[in-house]
């Protein structure tokens, strides 16, 4: 898949808006992005997540672990392309933890998936909970990387999207001057 073909995706199923909105930072942006609009679809799940499959079926992979929430769909669907086992970590306390019995052996070779990384904060406390296991983490695998490429994350890594951050405060929002009408998301007036 080319990445307008990816981005047309994005656009169709609605998770990628254009117009002006007002984010819930409060700044402006010309764009609104849910990602969960996109992975609702199952075969645009499997498109997206057969890239990181894909990108990673020559590595020797035992498990692919996520974050909850968002990263299950994923790590779920990239599990099962790869034909691996799938565990996720959950929040309890601000924490990401393995409970339900899942657990990591000593050297299991592990791919992290996660939907959407700005900043990677959820994918890095993943890293740490493979570490702390004494598991090896062969990847990272990712829907959008919302940093544009910034984020590294130490290890093989593959996204199906890269995407710019651009938003403004109210005061100076370009968008604002043209007066362009400033959207909600979630309100009606979104045009799909
Ligand atoms: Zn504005």
């Amino acid at each position: 898949m080319t990445e307008s073909e990816i981005l047309e995706i994005f656009k169709k199923s609605g998770a990628l808006l254009t117009g002006h909105y007002l984010l819930t930072s409060g700044r402006h942006s010309d764009k609104y992005f849910q990602c969960a609009k996109v992975l609702q679809y199952p075969d645009y799940n499997e498109m997206l997540c057969s890239i990181i499959a894909n990108h990673f079926k020559n590595y020797r992979i035992d498990t692919v672990i996520a974050p909850a929430i968002g990263g299950l769909v994923v790590g779920q669907e990239v599990a099962r392309q790869l034909n691996k086992k799938f565990i996720f970590a959950e929040r309890e306390d601000k924490n990401l933890l393995l409970r339900r019995g899942f657990s990591l052996a000593d050297g299991e070779r592990v791919l992290i998936c996660e939907d959407v990384v700005t900043t990677g904060g959820s994918v890095f406390e993943v890293i740490d909970i493979v570490k702390k296991n004494n598991a090896e983490i062969i990847g990272v695998g990712f829907i959008v990387d919302r940093s544009n490429g910034k984020v590294n994350f130490g290890f093989p890594q593959r996204s199906t999207l890269k995407m710019d951050v651009v938003s403004y405060l109210p005061g100076e929002c370009p968008l604002c001057k043209q007066g362009i009408e400033l959207v909600k998301p979630g309100s009606r007036k979104i045009k799909v």
